[in-house]
């Protein structure tokens, strides 16, 4: 099994890339974010407690999230031939324990992060565009879309100097088209296949 990451902030590409990576390289997507969208839907507990902070552009609490990866990695099949990680780890505390799972229950660590470099100020450009296609709850307000960048650049990106000591971060320009994105990105994966 293989263990990627898809990185970057908010509105970097990661929902774009991802299933375009997942059918090539047969991996199963995980996207947090999604997730918690469906248990907001559903109105499960999770998803009342989820949606207040949500709406706020805040970060869900980490025993949450990563209870819903713990058990979204136990019950896969093996038909897959690997994960990829979209919107998680956002903390590090959550790549910590992330990698304390994989290695305990796996005997297995992260094979790379992908990582999509931006600028902020095409990032609020293209999530207010995303807001009229996609009708998103929080990408409905300038202030979420704000919010969301700050806690990005406070809890996130530190992940990338963690990622880096450990040799498993690459980074992908995200400001490209996205096939240009998609080839980029499919290139690394394809020169670490075999770590
Ligand atoms: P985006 O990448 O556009 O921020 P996501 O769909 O990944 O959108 O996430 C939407 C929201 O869900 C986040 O702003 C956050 O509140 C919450 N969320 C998603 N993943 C996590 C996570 N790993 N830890 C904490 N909160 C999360």
């Amino acid at each position: 099994m293989k263990y990627y990451i898809i990185f970057g902030p908010p509105g970097a590409g990661k929902g774009t890339q991802s299933p375009l990576l997942t059918k090539r390289f047969e991996l199963k997507h995980i996207s947090t974010g999604e997730l918690l969208r469906e248990e907001i839907e559903k109105g499960t507990e999770i998803g009342i407690i989820a949606k207040n902070l949500i709406d706020k552009g805040m970060f869900v609490d980490d025993s949450i999230v990563l209870d819903m990866i713990r058990k979204e990695i136990f019950e896969t099949d093996s038909s897959v031939k690997g994960f990829l990680f979209d919107g998680f780890p956002r903390t590090i505390y959550q790549a910590e324990e992330f990698d304390k799972m994989l290695r305990k229950y796996k005997n297995r660590s992260i094979n790379a992060v992908l990582s999509l470099e931006i600028d902020d100020e095409i990032i609020v450009e293209r999530i207010t565009k995303r807001a009229e296609i996609e009708g998103r709850r929080d990408d409905s307000s300038q202030e979420t879309i704000r919010s969301r960048i700050a806690t990005y650049h406070k809890k996130t990106e530190p992940l990338i100097t963690y990622y880096k000591e450990r040799g498993k971060y690459f980074p992908v320009k995200g400001d490209l088209r996205v096939d240009e994105i998609f080839a980029n990105i499919c290139q690394i994966m394809e020169s670490i296949k075999n770590e």
